[in-house]
């Protein structure tokens, strides 16, 4: 399990180095998991740091702790849970694909997961080809890198139809 850490670790609506300003040099060296500010199911933040930080200190007092006697963990906010998922994190990129009548086909048993996988990509035109990452914003030459082509590109239609290198692979 990893312990949620007291100084560089967003619970607090931002890290305390940041709250704190702590110059990066110094922060390097803090590390604290949370849990040791709370013993006896309740924050015990040091008079110094109350006084030197009311605001900080104010909101770490705030928050409500559990009763019952559980490790901090990392928790991630976009589900009900608390646990990342699959699932749980392709909902909260965007919407669901609408579903597809042959999508029944590609994922069965029978089928290696990472040619479905492949084919399940190439079928959305999904694929990372050179410009699809240009259309994110990655700055790479517009080259086939099987045939070094630059007047086609690097586009799903070439790679898969019309590369004669690709031709010759298949
Ligand atoms: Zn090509």
């Amino acid at each position: 399990m990893v312990l949620v850490d007291f100084w560089h670790e967003n619970w607090l609506g931002d890290s305390i180095v940041n709250l704190l300003q702590i110059p990066t040099i110094a922060a390097q060296t803090l590390y604290c998991p949370v849990q040791r500010f709370i013993p006896n199911s309740n924050w015990s933040i040091a008079e110094a740091h109350t006084s030197a930080f009311p605001d900080v200190s104010a909101s770490i007092l705030q928050l409500p702790l559990s009763i019952d006697e559980i490790d901090n963990c990392m928790v991630w906010p976009f589900s009900s849970t608390g646990h990342m998922t699959i699932a749980a994190s392709y909902s909260y990129c965007g919407p669901a694909l609408p579903p597809v009548s042959w999508a029944k086909h590609l994922w069965k048993s029978y089928v290696p997961p990472r040619i479905a996988a492949v084919a399940w990509r190439l079928l959305w035109d999904r694929l990372p080809t050179e410009l699809e990452l240009q259309k994110r914003c990655f700055h790479i030459a517009s080259c086939c890198s099987l045939c070094h082509s630059f007047s086609h590109g690097e586009t799903t239609t070439h790679l898969f139809l019309h590369c004669d290198s690709a031709k010759e692979l298949f």
